[in-house]
């Protein structure tokens, strides 16, 4: 017996945290369908990352998001997670002698909205004991950086969805679109659907979604990262130190709970998949945070990779289509999406409500023709 339609006022596609924050903020006033293809919301980019946020990071439109998300993690609704989603974590960018010209590069960027501090190679010493002597001779510090609790955040999402009367459905993956003079018909692997608003949260495979639909291409490039887990070594004290990061991202390790988390910053570009790492990249990490650090890898607890995946000017796409009525851009968070899931959440259910943007966002110094679809610079 096939399985009945279900209809609602929008159907999100992905359940990500960009596809579960929309939702949430959707069904305070909308029906609203989740639908993920997997059985396990967060299986793909949402439950790899590094879990931080970093507010001198990004392109100006994610600063901006990134901002305007603050007041939420510190602040977020009542009966939203058991324990702050926040934590303290500085955040170091370390340059060698003949990287000076990024780092100036990067101190002129992102002193332009965010209070970060340079240091000498002594002030590196101090904040990052691990850092190999003579390795670097200048740095960035953001003493505005924080890790986030990732899975508190997302599974406060969907269980805000829910108790707002939302409809989450698993194993759901979206096969077909149809559009005609009501709205949207969606085939998926556990029904059909129906609604007049799609909003596109599919991450690494929003521009197969896209295709689906008839809209443009947003020129989505999904980029492999790897990661993994070395125990911290003996005798280490400094569960605080901040993430450092190379200045031109070629590395960064940081302390996470009594082990550390290392990554070779890796952009591979990958198809939309279930991404795993290669044994060269994890290589390839080792060798580089050895040069870098006072650090011998043994032994590797864990490892693992997932996609970023971006647009040409690396701003997320939020917003309508410029072409497929009723199909809303919810794509290309890039290594931001998890920082900026607050506020991109809260623009993404204004303007599909036909919203203006909200008042504090544009506090925030956010330019909305920044994540259009169908800017200038989208597609390279
Ligand atoms: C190693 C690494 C480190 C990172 N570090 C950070 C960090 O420190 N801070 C930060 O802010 N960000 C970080 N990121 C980036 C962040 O993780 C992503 O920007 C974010 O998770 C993207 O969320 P998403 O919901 O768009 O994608 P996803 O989590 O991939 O969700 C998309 C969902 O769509 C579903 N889907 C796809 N096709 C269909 C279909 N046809 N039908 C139904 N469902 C479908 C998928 O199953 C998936 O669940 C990092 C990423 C990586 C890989």
């Amino acid at each position: 017996m096939s399985e009945p339609t279900m209809t609602a006022d929008v159907i999100v596609i992905g359940a990500g945290i960009a596809g579960a924050s929309v939702a949430a903020n959707l069904s305070e006033s909308c029906t609203v369908i989740l639908a993920e293809m997997e059985s396990q919301p967060g299986y793909h980019t949402t439950g790899r990352s590094a879990a931080v946020f970093a507010p001198s990071y990004g392109p100006a439109g994610v600063r901006a998001l990134t901002r305007a998300s603050r007041a939420f993690f510190d602040t977020p609704p009542e009966g939203f997670c058991d324990a702050p989603l926040l934590t303290p974590r500085e955040i170091l960018m370390i340059a060698r002698d003949d990287q000076g010209a990024a780092l100036d590069a990067l101190i002129e960027t992102a002193s332009r909205d965010t209070a970060v501090e340079r240091l000498d190679a002594s002030g590196l010493q101090d904040h990052q004991p691990l850092l190999r002597s003579g390795y670097a001779s200048a740095g960035m510090l953001d003493r505005g950086g924080q890790d986030i609790d990732v899975a508190a955040l997302h599974q406060g999402y969907l269980r805000l969805f829910k108790k707002r009367g939302g409809t989450l459905l698993r194993n759901a993956e979206v096969l077909s679109l149809q559009p005609d003079s009501t709205g949207w018909t969606a085939d998926t692997k556990a029904g059909t659907l129906k609604a007049p608003v799609v909003v596109n949260a599919a991450g690494a495979w929003a521009d197969r979604i896209g295709e689906l639909a008839g809209a443009e291409t947003i020129g989505l490039k999904p980029k492999r990262r790897t990661a993994m887990m070395v125990p911290e070594p003996a005798g280490f004290t400094r569960r605080d130190a901040p993430i450092t990061i190379d200045i031109e991202e070629q590395f960064y390790l940081k302390p996470d709970a009594g082990r550390l988390l290392l990554s070779p910053a890796d952009e591979t570009p990958s198809d939309p998949c279930d991404a795993q790492p290669d044994e060269m990249d994890v290589a390839i990490c080792a060798d580089r945070i050895m040069t870098a650090f006072e650090l011998d890898i043994r032994r590797i607890e864990n490892k693992w990779a997932g996609l970023r995946s971006f647009v040409a000017d690396k701003e997320p796409v939020i917003g309508f289509s410029t072409q497929a009525e009723g199909f809303f851009w919810m794509a290309g968070q890039g290594g931001y999406g998890i920082q900026t899931a607050p506020a991109a959440g809260r623009l993404a259910s204004a303007l599909v409500q036909g919203k203006p943007v909200p008042d504090d966002l544009i506090d925030h110094g956010f330019d909305q023709t920044l994540v259009a679809s169908g800017r200038k610079g989208l597609a390279a």
